[in-house]
């Protein structure tokens, strides 16, 4: 019997795991500067959790959950989003008591029984943000940066900025009631799922993948005409504060959001580009007001995104905007005997613990198999030790760029690679 991996997993190795580690970091780094702090929680959560965080009339949760019994019969789900854990987390560990604005980030796996394609996976990453306690447009702006600065850093310039606000509640329940007797006398020609969501929640008709080419669609009543006052004035100063931030957005009324649990502002960055990934989302988000007190927390708003990271490395390597990230080898040493394999072992450990990446060949004490080594890794030097080497307590030192090949005292090695090694 042969093994493979689990129908919508991937393996992360050589280069792709450089990537991931690459965008971890560019992320990670940029992320405090905003002064957010990393959240590590379980992978997976009593599925409650999920249930009342994402909301049970989702995808998500109607469809695409791994929940399964644990031995004691608890109902267990893998994590299928970031928000509603980091939530639990926030209010269990009463992290509000001790700050009015908490900022989290998180980086890692989530899991959602989807039909696997292109850049679609049930098992894949998100980084994401939330930020808890505050409601400022400022907050919303400086959010919604953030996540443009991320972009950015990597490198990435052909990106739309598509922002909305889905209003207050007042706002959003009139919208919802305009929308339902708008949709209510065609309903019958849209897919069962809009059915369903047209008593539950109108507005993610909108958001519908299989019906939102419908004309219909495209000429529902916009949420503009039905927002308060209050929420008007909160979204044009969002918008006002990303002028002065000269961040360029495209004001999209039937961008509403898959979750539940958003009000007020959402948002997207979508890539605009030539090539394949036109059109791609890499990142959306929102603010909430809700989601924190129907978890019994404090009437406290959040606000929060969640990049796709296999779609982020899918979009940086299309437009060639990663580094060259290589696992190659500062030295490789090679030991002509038995006993220069052993002085090549502790002359390795000397140049590792003096920070250079240094392999060797363990076995073999011929020259050609350990030249292939040094080939395959790449080595800038190759040291040899070999009988002579040994007699005279020194190195043969070549440089694979240069081709020169020197001898050196052992004790000059490390000073040798400080100026040598660039
Ligand atoms: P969401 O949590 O649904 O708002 O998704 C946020 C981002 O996560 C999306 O823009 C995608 O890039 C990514 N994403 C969501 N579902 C998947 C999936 N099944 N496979 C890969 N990436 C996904």
């Amino acid at each position: 019997m042969s093994y493979q991996k689990v129908k919508g997993t991937q393996d992360l190795f050589e280069q792709l795991a450089l990537k991931y580690r690459y965008v971890e970091q560019v992320m990670t780094s940029m992320i405090k500067k905003f002064g957010y702090r990393e959240i590590i929680t379980p992978i997976f959560e009593n599925t409650d959790v999920f249930v009342r965080g994402v909301g049970d009339d989702t995808d998500i949760v109607k469809k695409e959950m791994y929940t399964f019994k644990d031995k004691s019969d608890r109902s267990i789900t893998l994590r299928p989003e970031g928000t509603a854990a980091v939530v639990r987390s926030f209010l269990e560990n009463k992290m509000y008591a001790s700050s009015n604005l908490t900022k989290l980030f998180y980086f890692g796996p989530m899991f959602r029984y989807e039909r696997p394609q292109a850049g679609r996976f049930r098992q894949f990453n998100q980084f994401g943000i939330e930020a808890f306690g505050d409601s400022s447009p400022l907050l919303d702006a400086d959010v919604i940066n953030s996540a443009y600065q991320i972009i950015k850093r990597l490198g990435i310039n052909n990106i739309t900025l598509k922002i909305n606000t889905i209003g207050d509640f007042s706002s959003r329940e009139k919208y919802a009631l305009a929308l339902k007797k708008y949709f209510q006398p065609e309903i019958s020609n849209f897919c069962s799922d809009c059915q369903s969501r047209l008593e539950r929640n109108p507005l993610r008709i909108l958001d519908c993948k299989v019906d939102q080419d419908q004309p219909l669609v495209k000429n529902a009543p916009k949420i503009a005409d039905y927002l308060t006052i209050e929420a008007k004035e909160y979204f044009n100063k969002v918008l006002e504060t990303l002028d002065s931030l000269k961040i360029r957005y495209e004001i999209t009324p039937t961008l509403v959001r898959g979750l539940d649990y958003y009000t007020d502002t959402v948002f997207e960055f979508v890539i605009n580009s030539q090539d394949e990934t036109n059109n791609l989302t890499l990142c959306g988000g929102g603010k909430y007001s809700d989601l924190i007190k129907s978890f019994n927390g404090p009437d406290l708003p959040g606000i929060g995104y969640a990049f796709g990271i296999e779609r982020l490395i899918y979009v940086l390597d299309t437009q060639n905007l990663l580094p060259s990230l290589d696992l190659n080898a500062d030295v490789v040493i090679i030991g002509l005997d038995d006993k220069a394999k052993t002085a090549s072992l502790q002359l390795a450990n000397l140049l590792r613990t003096n920070g250079y990446t240094c392999e060797l060949d363990y076995k073999n004490t011929n020259m050609k198999p350990q030249f292939k080594v040094a080939e395959n890794k790449k080595a800038r030097f190759i040291i040899i030790i070999g009988e002579e080497e040994q007699q005279n307590n020194s190195y043969t030192i070549k440089n694979t760029f240069t081709k020169a090949q020197i001898s050196i005292p052992q004790s000059g090695i490390i000073k040798y690679l400080e100026e040598n090694l660039l």
